[in-house]
């Protein structure tokens, strides 16, 4: 197969269908922009399966994804998009750069959920836009900036609620998303403990991406744990 991009913790391949895309998820762990970087030998097989099983049940509960089919352990076939350059974060309580920014305690409630943007770029290190950028910019329209929030908010609800299910609180989380070739805005990309803080409901233990960036040990056990809690609290 042709390959069509490589990314840090993804491969995507051209396949006989035009519409659709090969995802290989990688074993590859980085962090801080590339320049912590790590392998783990069950990374692909942990994120595929755990990102496939959670657009499964956002599309179970009416948000339109990429995803199509799980081909093997670290495979999917997936819709072909192009990807709107903006990482789309959504907080449900205070952590990482949000907490460091404004000095303030990790963990600390939220009144309401916070959006926010990014504008994708490596090489600027995905500096924080606002909405105003996004649009003056050019990344998006007005119209295509409310479609993206109404979405990110119904993703928000679904997720939360699942990962409660699974004992695991979504403290924040980045998703992006892909225009169709019929100009539709459907979620893409991966969503998996590294693009998501997950806490342990009961004793607040961390069980993501923040466990390799802050080496706390035991990455892929809590990746393990998370697959697990989520298939158990599915069935
Ligand atoms: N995130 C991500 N990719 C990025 C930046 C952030 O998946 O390039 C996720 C991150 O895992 C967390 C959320 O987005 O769940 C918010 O990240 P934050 O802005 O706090 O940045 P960080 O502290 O991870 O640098």
């Amino acid at each position: 197969m042709k390959l069509l991009y490589e990314g840090k913790a993804k491969q995507l391949f051209e396949v006989e269908n035009e519409q659709e895309i090969y995802v290989h998820y990688k074993n590859s762990a980085t962090a801080f922009n590339g320049v912590k970087k790590e392998e783990f030998e069950k990374k692909g097989v942990l994120n595929n399966t755990i990102s496939a099983l959670i657009f499964e049940h956002l599309e179970k509960n009416g948000v339109r994804t990429h995803f199509i089919r799980k081909v093997n352990d670290t495979d999917q076939i997936c819709q072909k998009v192009t990807i709107i350059p903006l990482e789309v974060i959504t907080r449900n309580l205070v952590a990482g750069s949000m907490a460091k920014k404004y000095g303030l305690e990790e963990g600390k409630k939220l009144s309401q959920p916070v959006f926010e943007l990014s504008y994708k770029n490596d090489e600027l290190g995905d500096p924080l836009i606002n909405d105003d950028h996004a649009i003056a910019l050019d990344i998006v329209t007005q119209e295509e900036l409310a479609e993206i929030k109404q979405q990110t908010h119904r993703i928000n609800t679904v997720l939360k609620d699942l990962f409660l299910q699974a004992g695991l609180v979504l403290v924040d989380f980045k998703i992006e998303f892909g225009k169709t070739h019929t100009g539709d805005i459907i979620l893409a990309d991966e969503i998996s403990p590294d693009t998501c803080r997950l806490w342990e409901v009961n004793t607040g233990e961390k069980l993501d991406k923040d466990r390799f960036r802050r080496d706390l040990g035991s990455v892929m056990e809590a990746y393990e744990e998370v697959l697990g809690r989520l298939e158990h609290a599915k069935s």
